[in-house]
């Protein structure tokens, strides 16, 4: 039984929006790239668990905290019995081990993922003890990229290797499991421990004034789009998309990337650029939102959100 699926961390949507309208600075570049990777990854493994049929509970995305030091965890699967840990790295490509090290084939080390394991496998059996929960641990890496290879490993490292995930999946099916309510009180406690950080944190400094406004098209993400009839085109690879659809994915994005800034018709025709018409916009900002305020201080908020001031 899943407890906790598996949802898009917060950041790599902001950072997709942000991508698309700014020019993001080195680092955050890469965490994106690294973010969009791992998300492909661990929907992939999600997908594959859903299969899973024996009684057993399974988390994903937690972030939890112990002695003070934050550690996040892929996929939990707490069986009668045991717990399952498995961190998921969506690597491609051709690596290798030398003195327990990792490096790619052009030489250039990157973090011992066995090592990130072991530590976040220590700290969630210390969470365990705080919890005065006894199950024993067994912590995975798993590689699920097709195209992932790794040469000089060790066999008894606790990794599953793209080639490796079917056994494991059977191994996970073969565990006899029968949960109950003191499993399912060890979930809904680690479900309540998981901490949701802020995702605007971890983003580069942007304004306003810097982005790029326009519309972006939903399959290439290009901001070349033109308004023809009531369709909204792209330039770049010929996707058509009905205005109201357009403009609502726009303001959503206005949303995310500005969430202090108040929804206008005025602003939201400046973020739309090729909307010439303030009339299908107010048309679908009231269709979508609640209006506040009168004339020229009017402004729009979520609909759920009409209660609260
Ligand atoms: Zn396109």
């Amino acid at each position: 039984m899943v407890i906790k699926p598996y949802q898009e961390p917060p950041l790599l949507e902001l950072l997709r929006c942000l991508n698309q309208r700014f020019e993001l600075p080195n680092d955050e570049r890469q965490q994106y790239i690294n973010l969009e990777k791992g998300q492909q990854g661990e929907q992939k493994f999600s997908e594959l668990l859903e299969n899973l049929t024996n009684d057993c509970l399974i988390l994903h995305g937690l972030l939890l905290k112990c002695n003070n030091t934050l550690f996040q965890i892929d996929t939990l699967h707490i069986f009668e019995n045991m717990i399952y840990l498995v961190d998921v790295k969506y690597y491609e490509g051709d690596y290798y081990v030398n003195s327990g090290n990792w490096y790619t084939l052009s030489k250039k080390e990157i973090h011992n993922p066995v090592l990130q394991l072991n530590r976040c496998v220590s700290l969630f059996r210390r969470l365990l003890q705080k919890y005065g929960a006894n199950l024993p641990v067994e912590g995975y890496v798993l590689f699920n990229h097709p195209e992932f290879t790794l040469y000089h490993a060790d066999p008894e490292l606790p990794i599953i290797l793209p080639n490796q995930i079917n056994r494991f999946m059977k191994q996970l099916h073969g565990i006899p499991s029968k949960t109950n309510d003191q499993h399912m009180r060890l979930a809904q406690k680690l479900l309540s421990d998981h901490k949701d950080e802020s995702p605007y944190t971890h983003l580069p400094e942007y304004s306003y004034e810097q982005v790029k406004k326009g519309i972006v098209c939903a399959s290439c993400h290009s901001l070349s789009t033109s308004l023809i009839g009531s369709r909204v085109i792209c330039n770049g690879c010929g996707r058509e998309e009905k205005v109201d659809n357009a403009i609502l994915r726009s303001i959503k994005e206005f949303m995310l990337l500005f969430p202090d800034r108040k929804i206008t018709t005025n602003t939201i025709q400046e973020w739309c650029r090729v909307i010439k018409s303030r009339n299908t916009i107010r048309r679908i900002l009231g269709k979508h939102f609640t209006i506040k305020g009168h004339g020229n201080y009017a402004y729009y908020v979520n609909s759920d959100q009409r209660d609260d001031e």
